[in-house]
């Protein structure tokens, strides 16, 4: 017998079926969607508007799971880490900013990530494996209802863990997930999902008919440069990227951002300002400056602030849209990149630390 199936992986229609497998009726499986996604319930014992039968028919046919706060830390700028242990005991992290302007979740796509980029912790981690819908989900429904913000406007970034286009159909899956007018309802415009652009996942994305805002990891303006810094983008080359990105829907007034983690020495001269000038020239592009968060084991340094306004401002002046990403939660170890379950860091030896 196979193992029983989680309530908390069903969007609303696959659960819309399973409960009127069970004889149950539809406003049922919206009751239902709506404690566990909107309530953030996670027992079905306080699902009072459930029949009590229906109850125990579910508890019967299905698991429920929802990742467990283990722990919760908060920065002196406001911003709060989430280390969520999943069902099977592997740990993620989930962000929460508070105000940027509005407030942002950022949430985890897979335990570790298996693209390797060099100044990123979890890269430094590898893949544990890939989280399912209901997990990434579940870090949404989790954060809601701990911050009191299940009735409020909230944006989602998914630049937790991971590469999002790597897991593609558990994230997107996760989408509409939280997309559901009968659990939280964010709608994708208030939804950013930032990748390395694998070109098959990045060109089946833009036949989605439900679309985030697109975040693009660019990070490099030669395919020399890119290839270090990304190990796993070295099969692509910056103008396939760039193409696919032209044909990527974007709707009026949107833009695609493009991320750029800025290196001291590396990817942060002159001519490289010149060069992203050019390459997104005529393209619906705002540039996001990130300089880059330091760690220990991470062989590159932070350009000064100087150095910062300077490429900037020559960004600029090529015609684009040039904004500098505010590092939030670096006390707590929260920004970008940052993201590691410390065991793994530390079961890594300084030698292989050295290497990376
Ligand atoms: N896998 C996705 C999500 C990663 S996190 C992606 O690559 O887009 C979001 C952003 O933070 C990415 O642009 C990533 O490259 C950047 N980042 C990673 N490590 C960083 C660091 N140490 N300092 C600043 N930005 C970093």
């Amino acid at each position: 017998m196979g193992a029983k199936p989680d309530l908390a992986e069903l969007e609303p229609d696959e659960l819309e079926t399973e409960l009127s497998a069970l004889g149950a009726k539809s406003f049922h499986a919206r009751q239902l969607y709506r404690w566990v996604h909107s309530r953030g319930l996670e027992r079905l014992e306080g699902m009072t508007d459930l029949p009590q039968h229906l109850r125990n028919q579910l508890s019967r046919v299905f698991t429920f799971s929802t990742p467990q706060i283990a722990a919760r830390e908060r920065s002196v700028d406001g911003t709060e880490k989430f280390l969520f242990t999943l069902a099977d005991g592997k740990t993620i992290e989930s962000v929460f900013i508070p105000d940027t302007p509005s407030m942002t979740f950022c949430v985890s796509t897979q335990a570790g990530c298996a693209m390797r980029c060099r100044f990123c912790l979890t890269g430094q981690m590898g893949l544990t494996r890939h989280l399912t819908a209901g997990e990434i989900a579940g870090q949404v429904r989790v954060l809601a209802r701990e911050l009191k913000l299940q009735e409020r406007r909230f944006n989602l970034v998914f630049m937790g863990m991971g590469e999002p286009l790597h897991n593609y159909d558990a994230t997107m899956k996760s989408l509409r997930m939280i997309a559901a007018s009968q659990g939280l309802a964010v709608t994708p415009k208030r939804i950013t999902l930032s990748t390395i652009g694998i070109l098959p996942a990045l060109k089946r994305l833009a036949g989605e008919q439900w679309l985030p805002n697109l975040a693009v990891s660019l990070h490099a303006t030669t395919d020399e440069v890119r290839h270090a810094l990304i190990p796993t983008s070295r099969n692509q080359r910056l103008t396939d990227l760039i193409e696919t990105c032209r044909h990527f829907p974007v709707k009026h007034r949107d833009r695609i951002t493009f991320e750029y983690v800025l290196l001291d020495g590396v990817n942060d001269t002159a001519d490289d300002a010149v060069r992203l000038g050019k390459l997104l020239r005529g393209l619906r592009a705002k540039v996001n400056l990130i300089p880059l968060n330091e760690a220990p084991g991470i062989p590159f340094s932070r350009p000064s602030e100087q150095q910062v306004n300077r490429f900037a401002r020559s960004v600029a002046s090529c015609g684009l849209v040039v904004s500098v990403r505010k590092s939030r939660g670096r006390d707590i170890r929260a920004a970008c990149g940052q993201l590691i379950i410390e065991d793994e860091l530390r079961g890594l030896n300084t030698q292989q630390l050295a290497e990376m």
